[in-house]
């Protein structure tokens, strides 16, 4: 536990505050960028499946479009808040921004426990959702995408429900689809391999070969799992993975020195990435307590879970060996924290450039949508790995010409680029 109450939005804030110093925006670029344009809280009644009803509440948060339609995931989260969408939000603008595509900046949420919910519960919450923000989202004004324990089912049933109120078909008001359905090959996978694209081009820069390095990852669903493949794949070895275990609400970490075997763990897994512990332990994994995964002795983190997980009480911990972060997650560390990342000299690759991965592809579903004519797996990714990799060496040349830590650095190019887009455009 960390000793001031988190909150993610302060925290987005508090960044933004240091770079539109550093940058010296006006003052009115500085108050409409530092909160979100607009707001949707709801609640959605749902019949359960044992006949009662109960009401769950929901939330879209538009940050900024001045760049394009806004853009960002919806999460199925009990602990949600309105300020944990609002930081996402605007940490969704500076994403689009950084990888330079033309989309804004937004994000949804409800707070519901998915481990707890049928199927069926499931569907029924987003088309629920969707009717509630059906008239204020769409494919040129705000298009959502899968998120935090949300996947290509939801977001077929919440295109399905829009194109039912609007009257036609509009594969474009959603990404994240499944393939054959609208949606893009390689976009399972876009996010985890976008953080090893970005890990492959900072290890060139420390010149470090990435065969024969090892890492540490927080998380074992979506993102992980992707970034644990790929980063496999080029020769590194991971030596452990940590998850949340909702029977005993608590995470833990699995740890195999020699180094995971992400095949084994799959088939060991739920579809929210929590492993079975006992057949863990039959693989010879051990297993230690949740936070045992910041303090092994590798090369790479690789934080893949959720924001708030590299703090003023745990950064300590981080062995004297690791040389680079790789932020998976959205958020994963905190400005007091960061500030020791930086003073130690650990090259950070911040979450909205490592994993844009996941935007990124996005766009590439709505163009092949917008054409009707979808593209072989590897040419997505190639265009992905161009893209992201692009935006990595613009923010690095920016991090070495003005001498910036590269979250600053990725912050100056992202938000100079929103700020100038809302001047062009006469708002400020
Ligand atoms: N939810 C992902 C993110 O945080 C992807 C968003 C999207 O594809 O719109 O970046």
């Amino acid at each position: 536990m960390s000793s001031k109450p988190f909150n993610a939005f302060a925290m987005a804030q508090a960044q933004f505050d240091k770079v539109a110093e550093l940058l010296g925006l006006d003052q009115p670029t500085r108050d409409l960028l530092r909160q979100p344009m607009r707001e949707y809280h709801f609640s959605l009644p749902i019949r359960m499946d044992d006949g009662t009803m109960k009401v769950f509440r929901a939330f879209r948060v538009q940050h900024n479009d001045a760049r394009g339609p806004g853009k960002g995931g919806i999460r199925f989260h009990p602990q949600e808040t309105i300020d944990t969408v609002r930081a996402l939000s605007m940490w969704m603008t500076w994403k689009c921004a950084v990888v330079d595509i033309p989309l804004g900046g937004s994000k949804g949420g409800i707070i519901c426990s998915p481990h707890s919910l049928s199927m069926r519960e499931q569907e029924a919450l987003c088309r629920a959702w969707v009717r509630a923000v059906a008239r204020d989202v769409g494919p040129v004004r705000d298009v959502p995408a899968p998120d935090v324990m949300t996947n290509a089912q939801h977001m077929l049933w919440m295109l399905d429900e829009f194109e039912t109120i609007h009257g036609g078909r509009y594969p474009g008001f959603i990404t994240g689809k499944p393939v054959g359905m609208g949606g893009s090959r390689g976009r399972t996978e876009a996010t985890g391999y976008g953080v090893v694209f970005t890990l492959r081009e900072a290890l060139k820069e420390l010149g470090i070969r990435a065969q024969g390095t090892t890492a540490s990852v927080q998380g074992f669903g979506n993102v992980a799992q992707h970034a644990i493949d790929l980063y496999q794949q080029i020769g590194g070895k991971i030596v452990c993975v940590s998850c949340w275990d909702e029977g005993d609400q608590q995470a833990y970490t699995y740890r195999k020195k020699d180094g995971v075997d992400l095949a084994a763990l799959r088939k060991i897994a739920d579809r929210f990435g929590t492993l079975d512990k006992k057949k863990a332990v039959d693989l010879g994994y051990e297993r230690l307590p949740g936070d045992a995964w910041i303090e092994q002795d590798v090369d790479i983190l690789i934080p893949a879970a959720l924001e708030h997980s590299i703090t003023d009480e745990n950064v300590g911990k981080i062995s004297k060996r690791v040389k680079l972060i790789a932020e998976g997650a959205n958020g994963p560390t905190t400005p007091e924290a960061d500030h020791v990342l930086q003073e130690r000299g650990i090259f950070v690759i911040p979450d909205f450039l490592a994993n844009a991965g996941g935007v990124t592809c996005s766009y590439l579903e709505q163009v092949q949508s917008n054409m009707n004519y979808f593209w072989e797996k590897d040419e997505v990714l190639g265009k992905l790995d161009v893209l992201i990799t692009a935006a990595f060496i613009a923010v690095s040349d920016m991090a070495k010409k003005r001498k910036l830590y590269m979250r600053d650095a990725a912050y100056v190019i992202a938000i100079a680029r929103v700020a100038q887009a809302c001047k062009d455009r006469g708002w400020v």
